[in-house]
């Protein structure tokens, strides 16, 4: 059943999958995609690379959509450079721009508000937008998630929800979802808050999902800085749509294990992808072959969840007694949530 979430913004059920599984089908601007979907996040903390060469090898790989930070484009020393790479991007890609609340948290500054946050929005031609937000705040993220929306209504605003806790994230979620009830929010929380292990993120997850879909069905939930493929395989069955992360340029990925490796490590794994075979330098060759990861990596995830699959997908990942119990903790959620 096709439904519009207002502006260049559509959202349709795609497939349904086993426990809380199930496939979106988006249109942005014209761009469509279906979830589960992982963006590449760009972050200047902890970055070793430039951006330039990260928006290249997404470009160059094909990869559908990039995520940067407003914070980050408005301190960067060549800013018309860097707007006219993303400019190039989002010809074909789907842009994301990201708030600058996690920049402005791990750089202590204060001085980042929301007059700045605004003029990015403004600046960056980006088709979906984070909502106005500080690490650890729930009031702010509530008080700004109209101010925000109202900025650009021909994007996706998608409201970021924090809590000091599993459940204070879960209720800030839930109040920022009734508001838009009917319109298909997107809806936006940190990996971190929602808890300490993996056990306990699932169940946050579940119990946002359950929340989420009692305001509307078409809700979609995106979990921040959430980039093990292990983990969003996990928060996928227990309900997560969109994910994002920054590790794709900082550790090299094993595809057969799922692990992450040293960045020196890539020519132990013996990978014949694109990028190990033809891209010049280690900085390339490890970008692209962890683009590539990523895209074959959720594009098996989604056939998994069409042919309604469920933890086999992780098969030698974990022992038995781990699989059994992950089974035991989703299907718990099914129990109670949505399903
Ligand atoms: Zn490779």
């Amino acid at each position: 059943m096709p439904d519009r979430a207002g502006g260049g913004v559509a959202i349709r059920y795609w497939r349904r999958g086993k426990y809380e599984a199930r496939q979106l089908a988006i249109t942005v601007n014209g761009k469509k995609f279906h979830t589960p979907a992982y963006l590449p996040s760009i972050s200047s903390i902890f970055a070793r690379i430039t951006p330039g060469p990260l928006i290249d090898a997404v470009a160059q790989i094909g990869y559908p959509s990039l995520l940067v930070s407003a914070y980050d484009v408005y301190h960067a020393s060549d800013r018309d450079r860097l707007l006219g790479l993303l400019n190039d991007y989002r010809r074909k890609g789907l842009l994301f721009l990201d708030s600058g609340g996690f920049e402005a948290h791990w750089r202590r500054d204060g001085s980042w508000g929301f007059d700045q946050y605004e003029e990015m929005v403004n600046t960056v031609p980006a088709d979906m937008y984070a909502s106005f937000d500080k690490v650890g705040d729930a009031a702010i993220s509530i008080n700004s998630a109209d101010l925000s929306r109202g900025l650009r209504p021909e994007a996706a605003c998608v409201s970021i929800c924090h809590g000091d806790s599993p459940q204070k994230l879960v209720e800030s979620a839930y109040e920022i979802a009734k508001r838009y009830q009917g319109s298909h929010p997107f809806i936006a929380v940190p990996d971190k808050e929602c808890g300490t292990t993996l056990t306990e993120k699932i169940s946050t997850i579940h119990r946002l999902k359950e929340k989420l879909v009692d305001t509307d069905a078409l809700s979609c939930l995106h979990v921040m800085g959430c980039g093990s493929p292990i983990a969003a395989a996990l928060f996928s069955f227990a309900g997560a749509d969109i994910f994002d992360s920054s590790d794709w340029y900082r550790r090299v990925i094993d595809a057969q294990t799922m692990r992450h490796l040293d960045y020196d490590h890539l020519e132990l794994i013996g990978c014949e992808c694109t990028a190990c075979t033809t891209f010049q330098g280690e900085d390339a060759r490890v970008i692209g072959h962890n683009i590539n990861f990523y895209k074959s990596y959720f594009d098996s995830l989604r056939s998994n969840i069409q042919i309604r699959g469920g933890l086999e997908f992780l098969t030698g990942k974990f022992d038995d007694r781990s699989i059994a119990r992950l089974d035991e903790l989703l299907k718990e959620g099914v129990a109670y949530g949505s399903g």
